[in-house]
């Protein structure tokens, strides 16, 4: 069985858009406790790398590296870097923040970490890399939207089935990168 029932919106995701393939370079954002991982870690097998990185601790993941840390740490960010010295083919974020149940500061919160995901995407991305992104509507979500239009070719907004109670909850998948990474990971 899965840690989490999010390991279905992945699973339905993945049987839509076949977005994780055996040896991709996969980093899973806001992964704990690891459904996600549970998920791509035999899709992308061993000829593959899988990292994934959550604030939370969470159990290991067969040939998943688990890094603990918020990515609005450096040191984070670096590990993160250095977990995948080849590059990365795919991003995918399901990170939420914690809520407050302030609306206006859970939706700047949560575009704050598309953004951050997609700043990891605009740094680490190969040509052609896909970005998958938890998005909730509201504001600033537009924004968003058109700061993924300049980097990547296409973009496809899928809601599954595991995630209809959550009304403003989407996922935006950003495929072909176009941009030119920032870092180049050698
Ligand atoms: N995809 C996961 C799964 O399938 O099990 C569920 C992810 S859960 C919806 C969102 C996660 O984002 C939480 O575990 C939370 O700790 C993480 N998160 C939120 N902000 C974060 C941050 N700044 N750094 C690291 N993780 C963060």
């Amino acid at each position: 069985g899965y840690r989490s029932r999010a390991a279905y919106k992945l699973l339905e995701i993945q049987e839509k858009d076949r977005l994780i393939r055996p040896g991709m370079r996969v980093l899973d954002v806001g992964a704990a406790p690891g459904g996600w991982t549970q998920v791509a870690a035999p899709l992308i097998g061993r000829n593959g790398r899988l990292v994934a990185v959550d604030r939370l601790a969470m159990d290991p993941v067969a040939d998943a590296t688990v890094i603990c840390g918020d990515v609005y740490e450096d040191a984070v960010i670096a590990a993160c870097r250095e977990a995948l010295p080849e590059g990365v083919d795919l991003i995918m974020s399901d990170m939420a923040p914690n809520m407050s149940g302030i609306a206006s500061v859970d939706q700047a919160r949560a575009i704050d970490l598309a953004e951050l995901a997609l700043d990891m995407a605009q740094r680490w991305l190969r040509p052609g890399g896909s970005l998958l992104i938890k998005v909730f509507m509201g504001t600033g979500a537009e924004e968003l939207r058109r700061a993924l239009r300049k980097d990547f070719k296409k973009i496809v907004v899928r809601k599954p089935e595991a995630s209809r109670a959550r009304s403003t909850e989407q996922y935006w998948l950003a495929l072909d990168f176009q941009g030119v990474a920032q870092e180049r990971l050698d």
